[in-house]
């Protein structure tokens, strides 16, 4: 791939790749050589440069540290068998960074920056995409605010920067969920579309008391009368019941998955009846009493597909059919994981090579 013209790159001294145990690799813990990192001022992107992963210097009063003025994605990079190194749909994650810009009042990122930007970081660290089955390069572009100044005003300085971590399979069993009726993630009107930094710092406590009670995340109900389903933690979440695909529409409660609008498409390729609709917590619970879900999963960029084991509602919990027997998870979960690994036909043109 060729840098863009402008960007500084300055290589690291000795990798660190060989520190790295690429058998038993724990998410988010090693970062990759290399950051990118450019600048927004005086109302342009500058000073486009690839260096050494390193420590930032930012101002204390940053809006970013005081008020959340922040977001970000997540992206996958997968190598094939012959070494090439392929993004899955990374074109979806510059759409969405700027619709989150735009609520955050932080200024669209040029879509030629963003690929110039991934295709030299990449290509210079592509030995870190580890070739380990279920394993993944972790890609995290982000924009923050990098004013000095503390009132709260829509920021005028921004850093836009992506860093990398090689990752394994993130959720390596099925989940066990509790489905949450007290506490809310997201409100209509709010920002709960937007991948910002100040969506997901106040789910950690409910998720926490949450553990404690042995569940290992929540199902986030709609904000005024808990009668909704909206997501799984941090993935859009989906049912089959009586054999159709059922999932709650889009709005702005809910972050607009890229995994989720490509199971979305391979279910309706392969002729499978699917709803995009308001999804009631009492259906699904009803359908579990009455043996009619089939099958309950998360889907996102981390884990692809999170089977749901057992669904926890009021105190009773609902255990799910076995991951074995359901044919659509199973059956989605494969042909993404071989569409990413080069093993089957990439018909919708998701594979962007590095
Ligand atoms: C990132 C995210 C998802 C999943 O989106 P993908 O593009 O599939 O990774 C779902 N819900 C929330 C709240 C998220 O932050």
């Amino acid at each position: 791939m060729i840098a863009t013209e402008n960007m500084d790159i300055k290589k690291i001294a000795q990798s660190k790749i060989g520190q790295v145990d690429f058998q038993n690799i724990q998410f988010g813990k090693v970062y990759s050589d290399h950051q990118f990192m450019a600048d927004y001022v005086d109302g342009q992107w500058k000073n486009l440069k690839i260096e050494p992963y390193e420590l930032l210097q930012i101002s204390p009063a940053s809006p970013a540290l005081h008020y959340g003025i922040s977001i970000f994605e997540g992206l996958k990079a997968y190598k094939h068998d012959n070494g090439d190194v392929f993004v899955f749909r990374p074109d979806k994650n510059i759409e969405r960074l700027n619709k989150s810009a735009i609520r955050m009042c932080m200024p669209e990122l040029p879509e030629n920056i963003y690929f110039d930007a991934l295709n030299t970081l990449l290509d210079i660290d592509r030995d870190w995409v580890p070739e380990v089955e279920g394993t993944s390069l972790y890609i995290r572009p982000f924009v923050f605010s990098n004013d000095d100044y503390i009132g709260i005003r829509p920021s005028q300085d921004f850093k836009f920067m992506i860093i990398t971590c090689p990752v394994g399979a993130y959720y390596a069993k099925p989940v066990k969920v509790k489905i949450e009726n007290h506490f809310v993630r997201a409100v209509e009107g709010g920002s709960g579309f937007c991948k910002t930094g100040c969506n997901y710092g106040p789910a950690i406590y409910p998720a926490k008391l949450a553990q404690e009670k042995g569940y290992d995340q929540l199902v986030w109900t709609d904000g005024k009368e808990h009668k909704y389903i909206e997501e799984s933690g941090t993935m859009n979440v989906m049912f089959v019941i009586d054999g159709k695909l059922i999932t709650p529409a889009l709005g702005d409660t809910i972050l607009a998955g890229i995994t989720r609008d490509s199971v979305l498409t391979l279910a309706r390729d392969w002729g499978y009846e699917v709803e995009e609709r308001k999804v009631e917590v009492a259906e699904v619970i009803a359908a579990a009493k009455e043996g009619r879900l089939q099958e309950a999963f998360g889907a996102g960029t981390a884990a692809t597909i999170a089977h749901i084991e057992m669904i926890g509602y009021e105190g009773t919990d609902y255990q799910l059919p076995a991951v074995e027997e359901r044919e659509f998870s199973n059956k989605v979960l494969k042909t993404l994981d071989d569409i990413k690994l080069g093993k089957a036909e990439d018909k919708f043109n998701w594979l962007h090579k590095i």
